[in-house]
């Protein structure tokens, strides 16, 4: 991101995040805490005392959470007798949430012979979402008969949080910057998720192709590709 993005916008570009919960929380509270998000769809809170400091272990659901709802947790935690309304009903509504399993154990290959993903993940993280995304990365499978088949350069699954890219890209002809252009589309979609329920699914939103652009070599990767095909 550049410099001179005032700190309001870049709020608005990250969208909520595991701090600014944390940080809202602690302020209701008037004392900090440690927060830890969990995808643990049978518990969605639990308050314990450790050495002095709460412990909040949360439904990572929450992230999207207004203040009011969090307002709500902050007085729970006050006063384990305060009811909740606000917080259940944010549940109800959140269920889908629910059915998401966690991330499945597969084998991740960073390592390419041209290409290091874990470096260029790490390298697009900080650059672009301060660190913020936490999906896994790994080349994608590179038997023949799925090479032939997957047109797709890189894919993303929500369900298990892994971003794949396309082994094909891991050649001496294959800028870095394209293939950085690939991960940073992958973790923008990792980064902006899927619509809430209800509203219409759009996996290229108005919003994923506006922040698509501020990729920094964005003209450079299209024309390198249009120049491929
Ligand atoms: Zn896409």
């Amino acid at each position: 991101m550049s410099k001179d993005i005032p700190d309001k916008q870049l709020d608005l570009l990250y969208g909520p995040s595991e701090n600014s919960l944390k940080r809202h929380l602690e302020e209701r509270l008037g004392r900090p805490l440690v927060l830890v998000l969990t995808e643990n769809a049978s518990t969605m809170l639990s308050v314990r005392l450790h050495g002095g400091v709460p412990r909040i272990r949360l439904h990572r659901m929450f992230l999207n959470a207004g203040n009011e709802v969090l307002d709500e947790i902050a007085s729970y935690m006050k006063k384990s007798k305060a009811s909740m309304p606000l917080f259940r009903s944010f549940v109800r509504e959140n269920r889908e949430w629910l059915a998401i399993k966690p991330p499945k154990k597969v084998p991740l290959k960073t390592a390419g012979t041209y290409h290091d993903l874990r470096e260029l993940h790490d390298a697009v993280n900080k650059e672009y979402f301060n660190g913020t995304i936490d999906a896994a990365i790994t080349w994608g499978s590179r038997s023949p008969r799925s090479s032939v088949r997957r047109r797709t350069l890189g894919s993303y699954s929500e369900r298990s949080h892994i971003i794949r890219i396309n082994p094909v890209l891991d050649r001496k002809a294959v800028p870095r910057y394209f293939v950085a252009f690939i991960v940073y589309h992958e973790m923008l979609h990792a980064f902006l998720g899927t619509q809430p329920a209800g509203t219409r699914r759009s996996v290229h939103s108005r919003e994923f192709r506006k922040q698509e652009k501020l990729f920094h070599e964005y003209e450079k990767a299209m024309a390198w590709e249009r120049g491929r095909a």
